[in-house]
C-alpha cells in the first residue's frame, strides 16, 4: 500500500482529535519534574522513510526521552557487540510485570530478561565498551543524536529530578551487581542510564527515531547510516515483546506494530520499510504508557492496515 502526504496529513489531524478527546491518565508523579509538565500537550508526528515528516498539534514541544532512550543504548550495545550478545547477557523476553519490577528479577535469578525494563536498561549501559563514566554518557548521547537530531539535549532540570529520586533503581542495580549482571560499576550505570532517560526531544525527534529503524537503520532526515540492517530486526523483535512493558500482547493484538513508551509520555511506533508514528502526550495509564500517544498511533495504524501480522 503507497500513501501520499495529504492522506498522512489529513490521517494525523483526525489522529490529534481522537487523542485530544481521551481524558483518561495521568502525568507520571514519582519523578517530580513530570507531574509539573503540563498535561492537555498532545502531538502526533510521522516520519516517512523517504525523510518526510507529517505532524499535528504540539509536535515541537520538547519533552523528556524516558525509557525510549532504552531502544537507543540497546541498538548501540548491538552495534558494538551484536545482537546474540545482547540477548545472551541481557535477554529477549518479555516479564509480564511493571517496568521496575524487582520480582521480574528475583524470580529469573536476577537477570533482567530484556534491555528494555529498568533492569535491563541499566544492564545494558554497563555493557557498553566505555573506559570511564563520561564516555559511556557521551557516546549514548551521542547515539541518541544520531537516531534523531543533532537537537537532543540533556535537561539539568529533569536529570537532577530523577537524580534526587531515583533510590528504587540504584537498588536495582545493586542487584544486577551481586548477581554478576551489571558489568561496570552498579552507581555509574545507574547515573548514566538516569542521564539517558533526561534528555529533552520534539515528537518530531522521536518519529525520526522510528524512522531510523523503519529505513533499515539508516536515519530517513539526515541520511546517515546509524544502525547495521542485521540488527533491526532483533531491536524491533525487542521492542515487540516488551515495547509497551505488561501491556506489550494487548498492543500487538490491537495494533500490531514494534514500539516503545516512556514515562515522559512519548510513543514510538515502527511499521518496517514504510514508517514510523510517534504520539506524545503526558497522562499515562497504569502499565506507564500515554493514554493519549497510543489512541493516536492505533487510529493510525487501524486506518491504514498497518498491522506487521496483517495478511495484505
Ligand atoms: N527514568 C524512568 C525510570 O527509570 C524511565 C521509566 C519509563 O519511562 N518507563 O523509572
Amino acid at each position: 500500500m503507497s500513501f501520499n502526504n495529504t492522506q498522512l496529513q489529513r490521517l494525523a489531524d483526525e489522529a490529534l482529535n481522537t487523542g485530544k478527546a481521551c481524558n483518561g491518565g495521568a502525568n507520571a508523579d514519582y519523578i517530580p519534574f513530570l507531574a509539573s509538565v503540563p498535561s492537555d500537550l498532545c502531538a502526533v508526528s510521522i516520519s516517512c522513510c523517504d525523510g518526510t515528516i507529517i505532524h499535528s498539534g504540539d509536535y515541537d514541544y520538547c519533552f523528556a526521552l524516558e525509557s525510549i532512550s532504552k531502544v537507543c543504548s540497546m541498538s548501540l550495545a548491538m552495534q558494538q557487540k551484536g545482537a546474540e550478545q545482547v540477548r545472551e547477557k541481557i535477554g529477549a523476553e518479555p516479564t509480564g510485570l511493571p517496568f521496575n519490577s524487582v520480582m521480574a528479577l528475583t524470580v529469573h535469578q536476577d537477570k533482567p530478561l530484556t534491555p528494555l525494563v529498568n533492569a535491563g536498561a541499566m544492564s545494558t549501559v554497563s555493557f557498553l565498551d566505555a573506559s570511564d563514566k563520561e564516555s559511556r554518557w557521551q557516546m549514548i548521547l551521542d547515539f541518541q543524536r544520531k537516531m534523531m537530531s543533532q537537537n537532543v539535549k540533556l535537561s539539568n532540570d529533569v536529570n537532577t529530578s530523577e537524580q534526587e529520586t531515583n533510590f528504587h533503581n540504584r537498588a536495582i542495580a545493586w542487584l544486577l551487581y551481586a548477581a554478576g549482571n551489571c558489568f561496570s560499576d552498579p552507581m555509574d550505570a545507574c547515573e548514566v542510564y538516569t542521564r539517558q532517560c533526561s534528555t529533552l526531544v520534539s515528537c518530531d525527534d522521536l518519529a525520526t527515531l522510528g524512522g531510523t529503524l523503519a529505513n533499515g537503520g539508516i536515519n530517513p532526515v539526515t541520511k546517515e547510516k546509524v544502525i547495521d540492517p542485521e540488527n533491526v530486526a532483533p531491536i524491533l523483535a525487542e521492542m515487540t515483546m516488551e515495547g509497551m512493558y505488561d501491556y506489550s500482547g494487548d498492543w500487538a493484538f490491537l495494533v500490531g506494530l514494534p514500539s516503545k513508551s516512556g514515562v515522559g509520555g512519548g510513543v514510538v511506533a515502527i511499521v518496517p520499510g514504510k514508517m514510523a508514528i510517534a504520539g506524545f502526550s503526558p497522562p499515562l495509564d497504569e502499565a506507564g504508557n500515554s493514554v493519549r500517544a497510543m489512541a493516536m498511533i492505533r487510529y493510525i495504524a487501524n486506518n491504514l492496515n498497518l498491522s506487521v501480522y496483517s495478511p495484505s
